[in-house]
């Protein structure tokens, strides 16, 4: 079996963001010669997502309005976790909400998506450097 590790840097300018990096992660599969196997993608941040969806704009808006109503940013003072001095504790429960990692099958040296799928990563907290792990394996 082989494996293949390699990770992404991002340093998003606004809090939050929606980035598609499904071209990345099918440069990393190249990258790996892998053929057969499986892809994980995870974010290496407890404030940032890696999730699967589609590449439309309009459902990120939608994604965008549910998530802070779920979790609004502001007042910061409604989060015990701000008690400590940050002001992130509405990114730590969307990152919870659209999930740590994608799992998706390789089949004949291709991401084997379902229909219209996409990775995502999703950024909740941004405005400093974080990272993207992709491993792969198989053979
Ligand atoms: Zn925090």
């Amino acid at each position: 079996m082989k494996s293949y590790r390699k990770e992404l840097y991002f340093q998003v300018p606004t809090r939050r963001a929606f980035i598609n990096i499904t071209p990345e992660v099918n440069q990393a599969l190249r990258e790996s010669g892998i053929r057969e196997g499986l892809c994980l993608v995870n974010a290496m941040n407890i404030t940032a997502s890696v999730f699967i969806n589609d590449d439309e704009s309009g459902l990120h808006h939608d994604y965008e309005r549910w998530l802070e109503e779920l979790a609004p940013h502001a007042p910061i003072e409604q989060y015990h976790h701000n008690r400590t001095g940050e002001d992130n504790a509405d990114a730590h429960l969307k990152r919870q909400i659209m999930g740590r990692e994608v799992v998706v099958a390789i089949t004949n040296g291709q991401l084997d998506f379902g229909t219209w799928e996409q990775i995502f990563y999703g950024e909740f907290d941004g405005r400093r450097r974080k990272r993207v792990l992709i491993k792969i394996i198989g053979e």
